[in-house]
């Protein structure tokens, strides 16, 4: 994880942060800048689930700092609970603070979308997307109809729809969750992305793309397999439809990691080639 920052934190907030979710100024993670966390925590909602790193950090690098908080829902259980939906209101004002333009990855390590989340601090963070928007906010979800709810009650934020540096998208493992797709797409956006990492299955998004035809409700997706002890193999067979499917149809796509017993063990060439494709809207430079 890159713990590097050049951040100059406010008097008294340096303790609310930790290296890896506050304020990183290089995120690891290759299709993103940076990372910001206004909330921290979440549940598991499917499979894609089961090797959850941001559960796994939360219970180790960050469980001091995370339990130095109280949580959202505050019982004994959750106090103890370092991976317990928790908010950072003081965290809102971290991406002003970042005077370069990136990509930033909005609760890498929590959902904006979880049912915990009060509806007031979701409309703050997005609140700090609209007045900072010098970045480019990648928000990912798997709760992608609480996101197009929460989108069609705050229309006053949001006229005429999510701007163009306000990216959301949604996590697909495999074909069984693919309804999320749906709901994604009921998102008025200018960029909605998939995120198929951990791709676990065999997935196929020719009921969301014309091979040919273009697809004009589909704007990036990213493709990447497990890492990890245990880590799920993903077949090259499923990487390969989506590449294709994305080529067929002119949908940006980002081949991000096989995956393996480490993020980096299987490299990232898929048939020889880096995909590194983004969409060509609200781009930083
Ligand atoms: S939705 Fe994301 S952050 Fe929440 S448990 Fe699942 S993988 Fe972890």
């Amino acid at each position: 994880m890159a713990n590097k920052t050049r951040i100059r934190y406010l008097p008294g907030e340096a303790a609310a942060f930790s290296p890896e979710d506050a304020l990183p100024d290089r995120s690891a993670i290759e299709w993103t800048d940076a990372t910001w966390n206004p909330t921290t925590g979440c549940t598991r909602v499917s499979a894609g689930c089961d090797r959850c790193y941001a559960a796994t950090l939360a219970g180790r690098l960050l469980k001091a700092t995370y339990r130095s908080r109280l949580p959202v829902v505050n019982t004994p259980t959750n106090r103890r609970d370092p991976f317990a939906l928790r908010i950072w209101p003081e965290r809102l004002r971290v991406p002003g603070s970042w005077r370069k333009p990136r990509r930033v990855f909005v609760n890498s390590m929590s959902d904006l979308f979880h049912r915990e989340v009060p509806e007031d601090f979701a409309r703050q963070c997005f609140r700090a997307m609209l007045e900072v928007d010098r970045h480019v906010y990648q928000v990912l979800t798997k709760r992608p109809a609480r996101a197009a709810k929460f989108v069609a009650r705050h229309r006053g934020l949001f006229p005429e729809g999510l701007p163009a540096h306000i990216w959301i998208g949604t996590s697909v493992e495999d074909q069984s969750v693919d309804y999320r797709i749906r709901h994604l797409l009921a998102v008025p956006a200018a960029v909605r992305f998939l995120s198929c990492e951990p791709l676990i299955g065999p997935l196929d998004l020719g009921a969301f793309m014309n091979d040919g035809a273009g697809c004009d409700g589909l704007h990036w997706v990213i493709v990447g397999g497990e890492s990890g002890i245990g880590a799920r193999p993903m077949q090259a067979e499923w990487a390969r439809k989506l590449r294709d499917q994305c080529r067929g149809a002119e949908v940006p796509f980002f081949f991000k990691q096989w995956g393996g017993r480490t993020p980096k063990a299987g490299g990232r060439a898929l048939d020889g080639v880096m995909w590194d494709e983004y969409p060509g809207v609200g781009e930083t430079n």
